[in-house]
C-alpha cells in the first residue's frame, strides 16, 4: 500500500491558498532518507552523493539536500547556475555532461567543478577551452549488455554516453601527461532499478576497472562514481530499494577487489537523482470532470506538462483518491489531462474508488523527474511546487506560471 505523506484535511487547508495542480514535496522524508544513504556508505571515509539536479531543480530542494552533506551532479549551464546561487561550488560540483556546448565547460571550470569526461576527444576540447584540471573524471560505456543473474537491466552497447575501455586507458596516460593529478572514473549502466543487486554489480566492475587501470597507466584512481540508476518501486507490488543492504553489497566488493589491490583509499561518490526525491514528492490534482462513452473518464486540472512520465514512457505512477483511502477499488477509470494529445493520461485502466467532481487525487513518486520534465503544450502552464515542511507548515518553494512567462519570450516580436 502506498500512502500519501498529506491527508484531505490538509489538502483541503493548503487549496485555500495555492489552488491545484500542485507538487508538494516532503522535507522530513528526504532529510530522512539523505541520511540513511550517507550511512550506507559512511564505512568509506571519501564518500559523497552529488545530486543529481536534473531530478528536481529547485534550490529550496538543493539547500536542503546540501544540509545533509550533498553536493550537486549538474549537466547544463542552467544547472550550473543554480547550484552556484545556492552555494554549491567547487569540487561539491560533479559536471557530468554529454554533447557538451563550451559555454558549460567554461563555467564548470570558472566554478571549479569536477568535469567528467563522456568521450576521448573531449580531452582536447575542454584543454582548449580551460586547460585541463587538476582533477578529472572520465565516463565508461562497457558496451554489450549489463545483466543481473540472467536478466538483462540495459543496454550500454546502445547508449550514447561515456568511452571504451581502450579509450579510457589512452585518456588517463594523456591527461596525466597534460598535467592532470586526481582522476575518477564514472559509469551508468542502467536506469530505475529496482534490486539491491545493481550498486554492488556495477561497483564491482569499476572496481576491477581500477585495479586494471593501475596496471596499464600506473595511475591510482581517487574516486569512483557509481552515478544514479537506484530506483523506486512505482507499483505498489514491489519491494523498494534496501540502501543499507545495497552500501554493505558496495563495501564487500570495495573489501574484495580495491584493498587487496592497494586501492583501499579511494572515495565512492553518487550521483542519485530519483533514489533521493521520487517517493517524497506528489503531484496533487483535482477531479474537475467525469465523462462515460466508450470507457469512464475522470479529467483533472493537472495533464503531461506537469508530470509528462506517464505519457512519454506509459510510466506508472500510483493514485490515490484523498479520503477515500479504504473505499473498494470498484471503479475502472482513464485519469486524464486537458492536451490535446490522447497519451495525456495519468492512468489507463486503473482500479479506483468512485471518484466525484472536487476529488483530490494524489499522483506518488512525482519527487524526481515530475516537474523537472515540464513543458508548456498547448500553452498549458508550469504548477507551482509548495514543501510540506518538518514543522508541518506549508512554504511555496516555486510559484506557478502565468500567462506572462509564457508571453515574455514573445516580448518584443508581437508587431514584427
Ligand atoms: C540522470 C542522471 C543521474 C540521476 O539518475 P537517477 O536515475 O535519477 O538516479 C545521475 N547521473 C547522470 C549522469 C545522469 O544523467
Amino acid at each position: 500500500m502506498k500512502k500519501p505523506f498529506v491527508t484531505k484535511e490538509q489538502i483541503e487547508e493548503i487549496v485555500k491558498t495555492y489552488p491545484t495542480p500542485f507538487h508538494i514535496y516532503d522535507e522530513k522524508g528526504i532529510r530522512e532518507n539523505a541520511r540513511k544513504l550517507k550511512q550506507a556508505f559512511s564505512w568509506n571515509k571519501g564518500y559523497k552523493e552529488y545530486f543529481a539536479v536534473k531530478a528536481t531543480p529547485n534550490p529550496t530542494i538543493l539547500k536542503i539536500l546540501k544540509e545533509e552533506g550533498c553536493g550537486t551532479d549538474c549537466s547544463s549551464y542552467t544547472e550550473l547556475l543554480m547550484s552556484e546561487r545556492v552555494g554549491v561550488t567547487g569540487q561539491d560540483i560533479m559536471f557530468s555532461a554529454n554533447d557538451t556546448p563550451a559555454e558549460d565547460i567554461e563555467l564548470a571550470a570558472k566554478l571549479g567543478a569536477i568535469i567528467n569526461l563522456d568521450d576521448y576527444t573531449h580531452i582536447d576540447f575542454v584543454d582548449e577551452i580551460c586547460g585541463i584540471p587538476e582533477t578529472i573524471c572520465c565516463r565508461y560505456n562497457p558496451g554489450g549488455t549489463f545483466l543481473i543473474s540472467n536478466t538483462i537491466m540495459d543496454n550500454p552497447g546502445d547508449a550514447k554516453y561515456g568511452m571504451t575501455k581502450e579509450q579510457l586507458f589512452k585518456a588517463y596516460t594523456r591527461l596525466k601527461e597534460m598535467g592532470a593529478k586526481r582522476f575518477g572514473v564514472h559509469a551508468f549502466l542502467a536506469s530505475n532499478t529496482v534490486t539491491n543487486e545493481y550498486y554492488p554489480k556495477l561497483a564491482k566492475i569499476l572496481f576491477e576497472l581500477a585495479v586494471e587501470i593501475k596496471k596499464k597507466t600506473g595511475i591510482s584512481l581517487s574516486f569512483i562514481n557509481l552515478s544514479g540508476g537506484i530506483g523506486v518501486p512505482y507499483t505498489p507490488d514491489k519491494e523498494p530499494n534496501d540502501i543499507l543492504a545495497i552500501g554493505e553489497g558496495v563495501h564487500k566488493a570495495f573489501d574484495e577487489v580495491l584493498v587487496p589491490a592497494g586501492l583501499g583509499d579511494i572515495s565512492i561518490f553518487t550521483e542519485l537523482g530519483r533514489f533521493m526525491l521520487a517517493p517524497y514528492g506528489h503531484l496533487v490534482t483535482k477531479a474537475i470532470h467525469e465523462k462515460h462513452i466508450h470507457k469512464e473518464y475522470i479529467g483533472v486540472d493537472a495533464c503531461a506538462v506537469n508530470l509528462m512520465r506517464p505519457a512519454m514512457y506509459g510510466a506508472y505512477h500510483h493514485i490515490t483518491v484523498l479520503g477515500k483511502e479504504n473505499e473498494p477499488c470498484d471503479h475502472t477509470y482513464d485519469i486524464t489531462g486537458s492536451l490535446c494529445e490522447n497519451n495525456d493520461k495519468f492512468a489507463i485502466d486503473r482500479k479506483l474508488p468512485k471518484i466525484d467532481k472536487g476529488d483530490y487525487l494524489v499522483i506518488h513518486d512525482a519527487g524526481a523527474h515530475g516537474f523537472a520534465m515540464g513543458y508548456n503544450y498547448n500553452g498549458r502552464l508550469k504548477s507551482a511546487e509548495l514543501l510540506l515542511c518538518q514543522d508541518g507548515s506549508i512554504k511555496q518553494i516555486r510559484r506557478a506560471e502565468t500567462p506572462e512567462d509564457y508571453f515574455a519570450t514573445l516580448e518584443g516580436y508581437w508587431d514584427v
